[in-house]
This record gives structure tokens, sequence and C-alpha cells, in this order.
């Protein structure tokens, strides 16, 4: 059963590369990720992308990016969000089967509400520590955006989305407390959507952490070791903010061609 997997680009944040990669200089203008995967028996979005609020010009920037807010330039048109990229390919947000969140920060659980009716995919542990009551102080989690009603389906490890191993929901913890990746078997192989358990080949080349925005950088090491393993046995890895694996493309509902991705397929000695 072959299954296709498309990505768009949902808006640019611009910031320090040092928030990215611990050191790092200047500044990076990261691309906001959203996925399409299509199975014969269903569609399924992983992360959503920034709120649509953010369009607005008078959007109070401080309550929707915290303490991104001083230091972040945000590029991002109503034609950008979720359900516009969707619409301009043709699919009807309102028929999205599963929504799956990597984490539920505000660059990948933002445009949640724009699919009303899919299915909600997240960690037990990730849901229960963004539904706390000191989950916005200490975590910068929004309840608002992702606080709204959906049909919720929370596993507390591996989760089959289709039940046949092509679609799996993988723990990566570290990044937050119940980040999980997206394992996908395509035709042409493995693929993992590591989400910002891992920001940019970059980090994974380093093995170099962010210094902040950061739960726990002991297993988000494990989990990077486990991308480079994967790596090593042939997966293609598209990570979560890394401006090069989307270079020249203008952000619209794509095709993924992993054997033209840059940097997914590496082997590593
Ligand atoms: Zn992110």
């Amino acid at each position: 059963m072959s299954i296709k997997l498309y990505g768009m680009v949902c808006g640019y944040m611009t910031m320090p590369k040092g928030f990215l990669v611990d050191g790092a200089e200047g500044d990076i203008t990261a691309p906001i990720l959203s996925y399409l995967i299509e199975h014969p028996r269903g569609t399924v979005v992983f992360d959503t992308g920034l709120e649509p609020q953010l369009h607005e010009s008078d959007c109070d920037r401080e309550e929707a990016l915290g303490p991104l807010a001083p230091v972040t330039t945000v590029d991002f048109t109503p034609n950008e969000d979720i359900a516009a990229r969707l619409e301009a390919a043709g699919r009807d947000p309102s028929k999205i089967d599963f929504m799956i969140n990597s984490h539920l920060h505000l660059d990948h659980a933002g445009g949640n509400a724009l699919l009303p009716n899919a299915r909600w995919v997240v960690q037990q542990r990730e849901h229960t520590a963004a539904f706390a009551d000191e989950g916005y102080e200490k975590h910068y989690y929004r309840k608002r955006l992702f606080d709204l009603g959906h049909d919720v389906i929370k596993p507390d490890g591996e989760y089959d989305v289709f039940g046949d191993g092509s679609v799996v929901c993988t723990p990566t913890y570290g990044h937050t407390t119940g980040h999980q990746s997206l394992k996908l078997k395509l035709d042409e192989g493995e693929v993992m959507l590591t989400g910002d358990a891992c920001y940019l080949c970059q980090s994974l080349d380093e093995m170099r952490l962010p210094p902040g925005f950061l739960e726990d950088p002991d297993e988000m090491l494990c989990t990077m070791h486990r991308f480079r393993d994967f790596q090593a046995s042939g997966g293609a890895l598209i990570f979560g903010h890394d401006p090069s694996q989307w270079a020249g493309k203008d952000g619209a509902l794509e095709e993924i061609d992993v054997a033209k991705t840059p940097n997914a397929r590496i082997k590593r000695t």
C-alpha cells in the first residue's frame, strides 16, 4: 500500500541562530513546516504551523510569541496558513482525518483550529504537560491553540496510525516532555519527520543542542543518536526547521522527493 508525503512551508520566523544551535552566530530564517500524508485509508496532517491571529496587524505579539516576541520577526501571510495551503492544493481542511502534533508549541499547533474535524493525536505526556496549570509559565504552551474539543488519541509511546506500519508516531522526548516524530514507509524507503527533536542538519552533524526551549538535554541527545542510527541504516530525515531542505521552493504543498532533499540521507561513520 503506497503512501504519499507532501510538505508545506507555513511562514517563516527569523531569530538569532543561537536559539537553535548553542553558540551559533547571526540570524536564521527558519521555515515553519507542516506535512500532509495521503494513505489509502485516510489523510494525516503532521504539525499545523502558526496561528492565523499572527496575520493581523493588531496581533498582541507579546501574548502570541511569549519570550520570542522581542527577538523574532514573523513572515506569515494569510495564504500561508495550513488551511490556505491545503485549499490551494485542492484539499479540504475540514476533511483531514488525523491531525498529529509533534508537540504543542506555538509554531507546531497554531493551526489546530483550522482542521476542525480531524482526530487529534498527541502523546499522553505532552497533553498532560500542556494542560497543566503551570504549562504556559514553564513551557510556553498556549491552551487556546489546542484546547478545542477535538476527538483525541493520546498514545503513551509508539502509535501506528493505520495499523500497517506505514505511518507511525515515535516518541522522541527531550525538546518537550512528550515530543513525538513521525516515521513513514514510502516506496523509496523510510523517512522520519523529526519535528523539533532535531532543528537542523547541523544540529545532528555536530550533536549540538539548543541552549533553551529544552526540557531534558540528556533525552534529547539520546533521541539524536537514534536519528543518526536511523540515517546510518538508510533512513532519511526531514528536520524541524532546516532552511537548506526547503531552499528554492515557494512553500506551496508539494510532494517531497526524498532523493532530491538536501541532507536527508547521509552516511556518517
Ligand atoms: Zn518549532
